[in-house]
């Protein structure tokens, strides 16, 4: 079993408590390692560095910090088989999809050297006597605060940006996944920075998190996690009126018309709804299936959610590993027996496998349940499983849109027709951040991802998504003498 420390001002530390905690492996329920119990009191310190070193890192010219974090995505490429390693033992992520993951996202780190050394100002032309332009300034102490599903993706669409414009950084893992953090501050170690311009503090939300948030030396808090928490951060920062990016939960809609083709759309669907099982703020939430084309959806949409491999995540044939840890595994259990008890029906599995290896581990079912009514607890909330949940039929375009507008999250949505002048004029009319008709959601940091309504504030990715982390200032040049 391994011991950690955390990454402050330039150095590997205990947490000030001495106190550590354990990281559990989710496919064995056995301890992998220990990490720093941080608090209040490591936070002062990260966030000290980070302003001691926001002089130095910020006046660097942009062509060197764009270099520097390049070398950061080409280290972590170089580490991509250890980091897929912690992300499989801390996550229970299937070794294909955790070498895949830790291949392509250094990507984030490269979009923003890039998207960085690519912003130009503007002037304004306002009268001959006068000049305005426009520049872009980093925002200063960043606080990076992610949730433990994907553990290294999180931190890298804000670190990426943030760093690349010339912010300082404190990170707070997700407790529970912690290991993959700190083998990146490992990494960062080896690109001689200023000391403290990235520092990793371990520890719980409570106190780490919210020590943060409510820091009087930080100037911006950029958070992905759940709504809830993403409330509670925006009031303790709103004491000092901090810069907030909020990437919060989603009950995504998912809508299929009649003129679909169902064989596709169910593949999709089914693929979506159990990736990383069913643990992504983007899976589909709610099911709305037009009644014409219902039960053949239905049944091959069930098809294609039997075909998942469910196993252990180091087998290479497994597609669907363990929920992320036991109090995740109840919450989702919690969830298809509040589905039963308020009247709707399990159609498929909806319990936890018994069969070795998976009588060990968290691991819950690829389960659907349907007879879904919008008041329903599993209608309105995240259940962040391999869980489909199948609203009652529809019949006219103008009653699902209003369905799936019913909720108060608003991050992504489909919509399957194959006559693209209709699926638009529901992208019109669908209140959320993304909309895809058909497949939809490609990842990456080409396109801009965040969501409306208690789905979040500010966007990641794209150009949107680095100019998150700038300050925008005027500056007004008036071109008579002084003496007139
Ligand atoms: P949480 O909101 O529970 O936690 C997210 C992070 O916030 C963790 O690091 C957590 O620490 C920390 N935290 C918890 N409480 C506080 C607090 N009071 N103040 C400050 N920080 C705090 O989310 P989960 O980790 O459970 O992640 C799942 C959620 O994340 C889902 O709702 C999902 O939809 C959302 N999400 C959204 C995405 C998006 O792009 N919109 C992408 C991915 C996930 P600790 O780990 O110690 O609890």
């Amino acid at each position: 079993m391994s011991q950690y420390k955390m990454w402050i001002d330039g150095k590997w530390v205990e947490a000030e408590s001495g106190k550590t905690y354990a990281v559990i492996n989710p496919a064995t329920e056995l301890e992998v390692a220990q990490v720093p119990l941080g608090g209040k009191v490591d936070v002062d310190k990260a966030v000290a560095a980070a302003r001691k070193a926001l002089p130095s890192w910020s006046r660097k010219s942009q062509g060197e910090r764009s270099q520097i974090v390049l070398k950061l995505a080409a280290l972590l490429r170089e580490n991509a088989a250890e980091i897929a390693r912690l992300d499989t033992l801390e996550h229970g992520t299937p070794v294909k999809r955790a070498a895949f993951l830790a291949a392509d996202t250094p990507g984030w780190f490269e979009w923003a050297a890039y998207g960085a050394r690519s912003l130009m100002g503007h002037t304004i032309p306002v009268s001959p006597d006068t000049v305005v332009y426009l520049q872009r300034e980093p925002v200063g102490v960043v606080a990076i605060i992610t949730p433990w599903n994907l553990p290294l993706l999180m931190i890298f669409q804000k670190l990426g940006p943030a760093l690349s414009l010339g912010n300082t950084c404190v990170i707070k893992p997700p407790s529970i996944n912690s290991l993959t953090a700190i083998k990146l501050a490992e990494i960062i170690e080896k690109l001689e920075l200023p000391p403290g311009t990235v520092n990793v503090v371990t520890g719980p939300g409570g106190s780490v998190g919210e020590a943060l948030a409510a820091h009087p030396g930080v100037d911006m808090v950029a958070f992905t996690g759940s709504s809830e928490t993403g409330k509670q951060i925006m009031s303790l920062a709103s004491k000092t009126v901090k810069r907030l990016q909020l990437e919060l939960g989603g009950k995504n809609p998912a809508i299929i018309l009649e003129d679909a083709d169902i064989g596709v759309a169910a593949a999709g669907m089914a693929k979506q709804q159990t990736s990383n099982s069913g643990q992504i703020c983007g899976s589909p939430g709610r099911f709305y299936v037009h009644a014409k084309v219902y039960d053949e959806f239905l049944e091959k949409f069930t098809a294609e959610m039997k075909k998942m491999v469910m196993g252990d995540p180091l087998d290479p044939k497994t597609e669907l590993g363990p929920l992320v840890s036991a109090q995740h595994r109840d919450r989702v259990e919690a969830y298809i027996k509040s589905a039963v008890d308020e009247g709707a029906k399990v159609i498929l599995n909806g319990k936890r496998p018994t069969t070795p290896p998976m009588n060990k581990g968290y691991y819950v079912l690829p389960t659907i349940i349907t007879g879904i009514t919008p008041k329903m607890k599993v209608a309105r909330e995240e259940i962040f499983g391999p869980v489909a949940c199948f609203m009652e039929k529809f019949t006219s375009d103008e009653e699902v849109i209003a369905l799936a507008n019913d909720n108060v999250y608003g991050l992504t949505s489909w919509v399957w027709t194959k006559d693209m002048a209709r699926g638009m004029r529901f992208a019109n009319q669908i209140q959320a951040g993304t909309v895809g008709l058909g497949q939809g959601r490609g990842g990456g940091p080409e396109f801009p991802w965040g969501g409306y309504k208690e789905s979040g504030i500010g966007k990641e990715g794209s150009l949107y998504g680095i100019l998150e982390f700038t300050n925008l200032k005027r500056v007004q040049v008036d071109l008579m003498p002084p003496n007139k």
